[in-house]
């Protein structure tokens, strides 16, 4: 294996213990410089390739309905139109719509928060 004088910037061998060509001493420098470095390419996040990129077609109806009892569940019965909401929120998560999926769970919570505070006359 040949590498640059450090020197005179000639190749050299690793096994020659000094540059044929100025004379420097080479052992020294690279054996106990630093660390030899490796290049580790950084993770690829597995995750992109799980999730499909297009959302499949099928989900639509669960996902609109699903935010559909969300907003219900603000002016009408939220503890059962919340938890459904919930549910299908879930559910669209589990079908790997994740982005959809967390936005329904959230909306049905909170809507379904605020509509038993709502009700209960909190804000009257
Ligand atoms: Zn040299």
């Amino acid at each position: 294996m040949l590498v640059k004088c450090p020197e005179c910037g000639n190749s050299v061998s690793t096994l020659a213990a000094s540059c044929p060509h100025c004379g420097a001493p080479l052992s020294v420098t690279e054996s106990d410089t630093s660390a030899p470095k490796y290049h580790v390419p950084p993770p690829r996040p597995a995750a992109t390739s799980a999730v499909p990129l297009q959302p499949p077609t099928g989900n639509k109806g669960i996902i609109a309905a699903g935010y559909i009892c969300a907003f219900i569940s603000l002016l009408l019965f939220p503890p059962g139109f919340g938890i459904a909401g919930l549910a299908l929120g879930i559910i669209v998560l589990t079908k790997g719509n994740t982005g959809h999926g967390i936005a329904i769970t959230v909306l049905s919570v909170t809507c379904g928060f605020f509509g038993v505070l709502w009700g209960s006359g909190a804000f009257s």
